[in-house]
C-alpha cells in the first residue's frame, strides 16, 4: 500500500515518457533513492526521497475520493491472499489509479452500503478519528421484531466485550418492526452487529446508508462514483 515501483514513479512524475525509458535511466545510475544509487525494481514509499541527476523528483499523484456502494460478499482490504473479491476489485479504474487507494474504515464482508476510498491519508485520518464525530447511519434487518424496550437499551448503551456501546439515535420502521436504523459516531469492529446480537437479535442484513452525510443514492450495489469537489470540501 502506497509503494510503487520506481519506474512507474518516474513516469508518473513526468521525468520519463514511459516506464521502459525510466528503466534505462535507472540502469544508467542517474537515479538515487535516499541518497543511494537506485536499482531496477526498487519500490518507493511515501517517505522516500527520489533524485534524478541530483534534482528532487516530486510525484504528481492526483487526489482521488471515491464513494463505493459496497455489495455483499466483498472484503474491505486492498488485497486478499485467498483471492476473495475486495472492495478495490469493484473499482473499474486503471491499476495505476488504484495504487495508493485505501478504504476509509471498514465494513464487514456482508455489510453493504457507503464506503469511501481515497489516497488522501490526511482526510482518511480525520474521518476515522473519533474526535471528529462522523455520523454513520446503519439500517439493519432483524429476524425478530425490535421492541420499544430494546430501542431504549440501544440508546442507553449495551455492554460489549470492549465496553459500553451506544447509538446516538435509534428508530424502528413503524411499518416494519424488523427494520431498525441506528446512528453511531464510533466504528468499532462489527459494532452494530454485536450491539444487536447482545440483545439476542439475529441480523439478517446490514446496510450503511449514510457516512458523513453521503449516501448510496444513485449508485447501485457494486458501483461507484467520484465525490464532487464540493463534497470533498464538506468532508474537510
Ligand atoms: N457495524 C457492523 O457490525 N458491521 C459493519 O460492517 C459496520 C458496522
Amino acid at each position: 500500500s502506497g509503494f510503487i515501483r520506481l519506474n512507474r514513479y518516474l513516469a508518473r512524475a513526468g521525468v520519463c515518457s514511459s516506464r521502459r525509458a525510466a528503466d534505462v535511466l535507472i540502469a544508467s545510475g542517474q537515479v538515487r533513492v535516499n541518497g543511494k544509487v537506485a536499482s531496477l525494481g526498487a519500490r518507493i514509499g511515501p517517505n522516500d526521497v527520489v533524485e534524478v541527476n541530483g534534482r528532487r523528483v516530486v510525484p504528481q499523484t492526483e487526489a482521488l475520493y471515491i464513494l463505493l456502494h459496497k455489495p455483499h460478499d466483498t472484503i474491505t482490504t486492498c488485497h486478499d491472499e485467498r483471492g476473495r473479491k475486495t472492495v478495490l476489485d469493484c473499482l473499474t479504474l486503471p491499476p495505476e489509479q488504484k495504487q495508493g487507494l485505501f478504504p476509509v474504515g471498514r465494513l464487514d464482508r456482508n455489510t453493504t452500503g457507503v464506503l469511501l476510498l481515497t489516497n488522501d491519508g490526511e482526510l482518511a485520518y480525520r474521518l476515522m478519528h473519533p474526535r471528529y464525530r462522523i455520523e454513520k447511519i446503519y439500517v439493519a434487518r432483524t429476524a425478530r421484531p425490535v421492541t420499544p424496550h430494546e430501542v431504549t437499551l440501544l440508546r442507553k448503551g449495551v455492554l460489549l466485550e470492549d465496553g459500553l456501546a451506544r447509538a446516538e439515535r435509534v428508530s424502528v420502521n413503524p411499518a416494519d418492526p424488523h427494520e431498525i436504523a441506528l446512528m453511531l459516531y464510533e466504528g468499532r469492529n462489527r459494532q452494530v452487529r454485536r450491539m444487536l446480537e447482545a440483545l439476542g437479535h439475529e441480523v439478517v442484513h446490514l446496510k450503511r446508508t449514510h457516512y458523513a452525510g453521503l449516501t448510496t443514492q444513485g449508485v447501485r450495489p457494486g458501483k461507484w462514483r467520484r465525490l464532487s469537489a464540493d463534497e470533498v470540501r464538506r468532508l474537510y
